[in-house]
């Protein structure tokens, strides 16, 4: 219990970050994901909510 932001949750929908506006990779991945959810591959959806999650970004980019 010394570390409690080391584990991911485990829930499949209590939390679906939501993806970066203006960032291509999340926008795909929030295409796959409601793709996935639709046919109820939720192993998919529980995926691509981990990758929107950790995808990195720099605050600095500007279009
Ligand atoms: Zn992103």
């Amino acid at each position: 219990m010394s570390n409690p932001a080391s584990s991911p949750p485990a829930d499949l929908f209590m939390t679906a970050p939501e993806p970066v506006p203006g960032c291509d990779v999340c926008g795909a991945l929030a295409v796959e994901r409601s793709e996935a959810r639709r046919r109820g591959d939720l192993s998919k959806v529980s995926d691509v909510n981990v990758e929107i999650r950790k995808h990195p970004h720099s605050k600095r980019r500007r279009q």
